[in-house]
This record gives structure tokens, sequence and C-alpha cells, in this order.
């Protein structure tokens, strides 16, 4: 029997199957414990006020304890938490991104996903020239930040496809448009592979586990290369070794039960930070959706939007510096409430259609699920901003080398108002001048002036102002601290 150790590099002993176990009795045993639950909110609450600016991550035993807890006032106690969390580390910053999906050619046989391979949608894979047309539409709405999408198929997509698109992407501009982050979202692969796209200039390289239980993993994906769990788990790590040290974690929660799924992403961040000293960049949370031949209710751990809202907030308080992404899978009500328990990027205006960017009409005959959330890029921002987020297009710390550690320690001296604040604030001038139909950029104008006063260093303020009135008045672009 594998024996539960963080530092392994074996998938079933950072990942282990009876401490999960284990963590959930605790989690059940415990859930009243209210000198523990104490205990726990105690170690979580960012402390920036106290010159001790933060507060430690949760162990996963401790979160699943948070997690199973029922009680109304410590729920209300751990969503307090977590937004002070989140605006302790990110500030009311909200990062934009969208996906480009670059191929839907996939060998696997995943019974969630439209694009398995007896799946009847039509397949489609970008050519370059359309790679272009897609990058020139997606800098017409304003974005500079994509995660490009693609299936399994080392025929139709081999990796040398994806590093020709990932250039193609950061060698097309239009007008004042220009992608600054390629993050990538493929099918595990090798180190050699993960040392290519490191070289060919990637933010993050996410992928989502989907489900940490062996078992039900072994099942979901019966054929193909996905079926291989230990490979697949083992991913992350053959990433860091390839020299990739922003990685992105995700589960598809529907999939199996959603406190065995939260004990085992935890236990993965837990693992990275214990063999790699640095934990995971972003976790994602999608939920299974409707698509092409896949009926959601077929899967019966789906969680109503209280429990998923719960499982965000909890993630927020265990690992307080991993960014959290939310995508447009979720409705504008559920990503509202997304933003008050801890998110700090989402996707805008996204089509989950191979070559839907450079259409006039969402087509949905090759989408990869359902989008709930079908707004405009402009009404996104102005919703962020009406409700007192910023959206950010920065993308400067990964251009500036400050990935993996180094973005962690950024995230962890509070010099967040001096560095990130600004970079938002002109990121955001860019957008609302290239971009913002009038009233947005009206908002959106007031928001900057204010959100100036905010920052610490006088230095620093009168630069980024001086910054911010270069991109009124000219095509100058791209400042960052
Ligand atoms: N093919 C790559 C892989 O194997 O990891 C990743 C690309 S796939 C386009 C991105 C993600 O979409 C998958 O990891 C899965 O979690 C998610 N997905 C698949 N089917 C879905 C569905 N029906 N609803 C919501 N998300 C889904």
């Amino acid at each position: 029997m594998a024996i539960y150790d963080p530092k392994s590099l074996r998938a079933d002993e950072f990942i282990n199957h009876e401490e999960i176990l284990e963590t959930l009795e605790y989690a059940e045993r415990n859930k009243n414990n209210i000198e523990l639950i104490d205990q726990i909110l105690e170690k979580a609450r960012p402390r920036f006020m106290e010159k001790e600016n933060h507060g430690a991550a949760l162990t996963h035993r401790e979160a699943s304890v948070l997690l199973a807890c029922e009680i109304p006032e410590v729920n209300e106690r751990i969503f307090k938490i977590a937004e002070e969390i989140k605006l302790a580390y990110y500030g009311n910053r909200i990062v934009i991104f969208a996906p480009l999906y670059l191929s839907n050619y996939c060998v696997n046989g995943c019974v969630y996903c439209p694009y398995h391979i007896d799946g009847k949608i039509p397949r489609k894979k970008l050519t370059q020239d359309e790679v272009r047309r897609e990058v020139i539409a997606l800098q017409d709405m304003g974005h500079k930040r994509l995660a490009i999408e693609a299936g399994e198929d080392p025929v139709n997509n081999p990796i040398e496809y994806i590093l020709e698109c990932i250039d193609t992407i950061y060698s097309t501009q239009h007008e004042n448009g220009s992608i600054r982050r390629v993050n990538v979202n493929i099918a595990a692969t090798t180190a050699e592979n993960y040392r290519r796209l490191k070289e060919a200039g990637i933010g993050t390289y996410i992928l989502f586990q989907e489900t940490y239980h062996k078992e039900s993993y072994l099942q979901l994906h019966p054929t193909g290369p996905k079926h291989d769990y230990d490979y697949h788990t083992e991913a992350m790590d053959r990433a860091m070794e390839g020299g990739i040290d922003d990685v992105g974690l995700g589960v598809l929660f529907g999939l199996d039960k959603y406190k065995y799924e939260f004990a085992g992403l935890i236990m993965h961040a837990e693992h990275l930070e214990a063999a790699h000293g640095v934990g995971p960049h972003t976790i994602s949370v999608p939920r299974v959706k409707r698509a092409a031949d896949i009926d959601p209710d077929v899967f019966d751990n789906s969680i109503p939007d209280e429990t998923f809202i719960k499982i965000m907030a909890c993630i927020r308080l265990a690992v307080p510096y991993t960014g959290m992404i939310i995508s447009t899978r979720e409705s504008e009500e559920v990503r509202a409430k997304a933003l008050q328990v801890g998110i700090s990027q989402i996707s805008g205006a996204s089509r989950t259609s191979v070559g839907g960017y450079a259409e006039e009409e969402r087509p949905h005959d090759t989408e990869q699920f359902d989008v709930s959330d079908q707004r405009t890029l402009d009404e996104v921002v102005n919703w962020l901003m009406v409700n007192g987020h910023i959206p950010s297009f920065c993308t400067a710390c990964y251009r500036e080398g400050r990935t993996g550690d180094r973005f962690m320690s950024l995230c962890k001296s509070g010099q967040i108002l001096n560095c990130c604040h600004p970079n938002a604030l002109m990121t955001l001038t860019e957008y609302l001048v290239d971009y913002a139909s009038p009233e947005t950029r009206e908002l959106g104008f007031r928001m900057v002036a204010d959100e100036l006063e905010r920052i610490p260093s006088e230095s620093i303020r009168a630069t980024a102002l001086d910054n911010i009135e270069g991109i009124k008045g000219s095509n100058r672009r791209d400042f960052r601290f």
C-alpha cells in the first residue's frame, strides 16, 4: 500500500487515497468542533494590518474541516475571511482573459467531453491564417491574455502545431492590440515538450485533474493516452522539470464527490510546494456543463451553487497566494458571488468553438460546452467596475520574470499596491482608450483617477499618472512596473 508523502513524485503517494479517506473522516468528526474551527480560522485570517502581512496556508485536513462544517455562522466567517484574503493579497483587481480554441481533434475517450473520440461534433483545426484572424478579433475586443485550448491528438495537434500557434499569436498585432501572455491548457505531455513550451514564452501551464479519485478517473477516461492516471497526475512535476514554474490546477466539479476532490486539490498544492518549493499559480473551478452529446445530469455528483461558492471560499483560505479562476461556464449571478469569495481571474466574452471569434454570430456546432455568461467584454468590464472591481489586463509579472516563487514573494511582501495596482490601472486605461464604449470609458476614467490615489509610493503614483496621460494622449502602450 502506498504511504502518503507530499514530497514524493509518485502520484499514489502525494495524492494518497487512504490519506484522503482519513481526512474526510477527520473532517466529519470535527465539523462541529468549534474550538478547532476557531483555531483554523484564526490561522487563515490575513494579518495585513498587523505588519505580519500574511496568514498561513491551511493543511488539507484543516481546510476539509471548514468545508465539512455546516454551521451557518461559521460559514459566514469563512466567506468574510475569504474576501479579506482576496483584498489583502490581490486587492480589488480582477484579471481578464479569454480562451482560444485551436483544435477539437482528440483521441481520448473522456465521457464528459464532446471532443471524445466517438463524438459527432464537426472536427476543426485552425490554420495559421485562421489563428491570426481569431487573435485579431480578440485584440479588437481588448484582450491581452489568452488561454489556448486543444484536444489531445498527436497527429493533428502535435506539440509543433501548438508551438507554431503560440508564435503566430505573439507575432500578430492589429492596431494597438497585442497578446502579451499565452497560457496553455493542453493534455499532459513530456518534460521535453514542457521545456519547449517554456522556451516559446508561455505564461501558465494549466491542466485540470478532472478528478483525483483514481477509480472514477479510470472509468471517466476509458480510452486514449489520458486514461493513464499517474501520467496525468504527475504532469505538473514534469512541467516543473521542464522549467515551467507557473502551473494551474483544477478539478472538473460534478464528476466525483466534491469533498474528496477538494482534499485532493489541496494535497496537490501542498505537494508542489513540498517537492518544488512553489505552489500552484492558479486553481480553476470548472463545473460539468451541457455540450453536444453530453448531458451533465448523467453525472450524479453535481453540486448546488451554494456548495460551489463554499468550495471556492475554502480554497481561498487554504491557498491564499494562489490565483483563482472562474470561466464563462458560470452565469453572471454565480460569478458575482464568486467574486466576493476570492476569485481573482475571470474570462470574458468567451467562445468555446474552434474559430468562433472571427464569426459574426456565436457558432454552436463545435462548442466545447455551453457558455452561460454570454456578455460582451465591454459589458463584463463595465459590470466589474460598477461592483467595485478593477478589471486588469496586466501581464507584467511573467514578462518581468516574476514567475513561480518570485511572484509568490511579491504577493507575500504586500507590495501589490505599488506594483500590481498601477499596472492594472495603466492596462485598464489602454482598454478604455482603445476599445471601450463611451459609457464604460467615462466610468473607467473616474475609477482610474480614484484608484491612483491609493498607490502608497509618491514616485510610483507620479510615474503611473504620467504613463496614463501618455496612453490617453498618444499611441504609447505597454507601460509596466
Ligand atoms: N485536452 C486537454 C486535456 O486533456 O487536459 C485540455 C483541453 S480541454 C479543451 C479543457 C477542459 O475542459 C478539460 O480539462 C475539462 O475539464 C473541461 N471540459 C471538458 N468537457 C466539459 C464539459 N462538458 N463541461 C465543462 N467543462 C468541460
